[in-house]
């Protein structure tokens, strides 16, 4: 039995089989073969494997995020198939006795190459794809596993550092937790892991030696045990249920309102990352979702999402949320969330740069399609946006403006849209001291908390050696949320909270004293404030 330990991101227990997931650039060593026919049979095997994957993957996109979506995986399919390709392995193998991992990296490179120098925009564009077909089976050749396909056991992840598009890939199905060696409590990959409610760790030291064996994530310690001791295993698999039992009794709070003991009522939200997170939402029956991060859309994809893709997303969330709000966040890609498709520069300060709104008033037909998408959503359910990294008002109404427009072009075309409130994200310090300003244009305030201790204590989220002083708890923080509150109630403005604090127990109850109207948590967070929020009484003092 081993024990490692490690900073936690939620505080649950997870036991489980281990998976080792590395990823990015492959090192492939060419490799003399003896056997050309064995090499060859290794190859068909592979790559039938990954046509297989691929049809899994079009099938789920194809749910997920409609046809034009998922064509991307046919066309993978195809390119494996492709005789001039399959010839090229073949002819390398067969002439030059390497291995086939060589032969189909070096024959993906060289059909990339010439992708890459044809004049046609289009075919330009699959060199990226032939490179990642090519990845793909090798990846299969050596054993390795790839974001999207973790096996059919459901598995505690072990990975040397996780990136927000490689977590949002991943089958949430088949992840009891993740642990990393790198990143940050305030990471989006912590965020998500958060979302999805599975235990995480991160700052333990993890090896491809630990594949397959069995671990214990421990979240309220920060442990990771690996092979267990059995009477270790039984005390854990005990705790398991009783965290099960703690959860079940929470259920009962289910259709409750959210009102305190002296009548206040509160908006209580969830934050989701996806389409799929919605049934979470559900499940934890809360009043609305606060805070949909359209970015992962975007980081799911090899292309920008088309407005009918976009569309059907939104349009699936409003639907199912059934007249429950559902508050769109507008694109907020930069700092750690990056998009290779975007060809954004390399930056010194990217958490600083060109990121967020900054990007959608700058390339406006990215974010005219997504205002597209959204308002045409909005006619089949209560939508409302919210634009992120704000810290001007002449932003503000560069993207009101901008939806004004959009709202003219689908007047035009007659296409119908609903009632749709506009609020922005308070997660600047300039846009806290300008609130008073801001609550003139808008309808809602919501302050990310992640972003606004980020800046005003200028201690950078991504980095873990700065995570014991990322204090959001902070005396500066909280006078913030308390004069964001006071600003956006005199200017007729409902407030929330949708950074990651809002969802801090141990806080329900200041943030109801000081008048917030709205709280959106992660899904697994709602009951367990539904709960506070019912205990407290605001007319008797502290
Ligand atoms: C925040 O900054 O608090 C927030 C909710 O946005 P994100 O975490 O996605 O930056
Ligand atoms: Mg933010």
């Amino acid at each position: 039995m081993e024990k490692y330990a490690g900073k936690s991101i939620l505080k649950r227990i997870a036991i489980g089989k281990m998976l080792f997931y590395s990823k990015g650039e492959q090192i492939v060593q060419r490799k003399s073969v003896t056997d050309v026919d064995a090499e060859i049979e290794r190859y068909e095997k592979a790559k039938e494997t990954a046509i297989d994957q691929l049809h899994g993957l079009y099938e789920k996109a194809l749910k997920e995020v409609g046809e034009t979506g998922a064509a991307i995986f046919d066309v993978h399919s195809m390119m494996l198939e492709d005789d001039d390709l399959n010839d090229s392995i073949r002819n390398m193998i067969e002439s030059q006795k390497v291995n086939a991992e060589y032969a189909v990296a070096a024959s993906g490179d060289n059909f990339s190459k010439m992708f890459a120098e044809m004049d046609d925009e289009y075919m330009q564009a699959r060199a990226a794809d032939v490179k990642d077909v090519a990845e793909r089976v090798v990846r299969i050749l050596y054993g390795r596993h790839d974001a999207s396909n973790l096996g059919d056991e459901p598995v505690i992840l072990i990975a040397k550092d996780l990136a927000p598009s490689e977590t949002v890939q991943m089958d949430k199905s088949k992840l009891l937790a993740f642990v990393t060696e790198l990143g940050s409590a305030n990471s989006h990959t912590a965020i998500l892991a958060r979302t999805m409610n599975i235990p995480a760790l991160i700052g333990v030291p993890v090896g491809e030696e630990m594949d397959g064996r069995i671990g214990i994530v421990d979240g309220n310690t920060g442990t990771l045990i690996v092979d267990p001791d059995e009477d270790v295993l039984k005390r854990y698999e005990a705790k398991r249920e009783e965290e099960e039992r703690q959860r079940e009794l929470l259920q009962t709070l289910k259709n409750k309102e959210d009102v305190t003991l002296d009548g206040k009522h509160i908006r209580l939200y969830a934050n989701i990352g996806s389409v799929g997170d919605t049934a979470k939402v559900l499940s934890n029956d809360a009043a609305g979702i606060g805070l949909f991060r359209s970015e992962f859309l975007y980081l799911e994809k090899n292309d920008y999402p088309t407005e009918e893709e976009q569309f059907q997303a939104y349009k699936t969330v409003a639907e199912t949320m059934a007249g429950r709000k559902v508050i769109i966040r507008t694109l907020d890609i930069g700092a750690d969330k990056q998009v290779d498709y975007f060809n954004l520069d390399r930056e010194d300060n990217p958490a600083m740069g060109y990121r967020a709104i900054r990007i959608c008033l700058d390339r406006r037909d990215i974010f005219r399609t997504q205002l597209r998408a959204i308002y045409r959503a909005s006619a089949f359910g209560n939508i409302a946006i919210m634009y992120p990294m704000i810290i001007s008002v002449k932003e503000v109404q560069e993207a009101k403006a901008m939806a004004e427009q959009v709202r003219a072009e689908l007047r035009a075309q007659g296409i119908p849209y609903g009632d749709v409130e506009q609020g922005i994200m308070i997660e600047t310090p300039a846009s806290v001291i300008i609130s008073d300003l801001l609550a003139e244009e808008v309808d809602f305030f919501s302050i990310g908390t992640n972003d606004l201790t980020q800046y005003t204590l200028a201690i950078d989220r991504q980095n873990a050696k700065l995570d014991a002083i990322y204090d959001s708890h902070h005396p500066a923080v909280l006078r913030m949320i308390q004069m964001v509150i006071d600003n956006g109630h005199k200017g007729g403005c409902w407030v929330g909270i949708c950074g990651e604090l809002g969802a801090d127990q141990t806080l329900t109850e200041t943030f109801l004293r000081m008048g917030i109207d709205e709280l959106s948590v992660t899904p697994a967070s709602v009951l367990p404030i539904r709960k506070i929020i019912r205990e407290t009484d605001l007319g008797r003092s502290k």
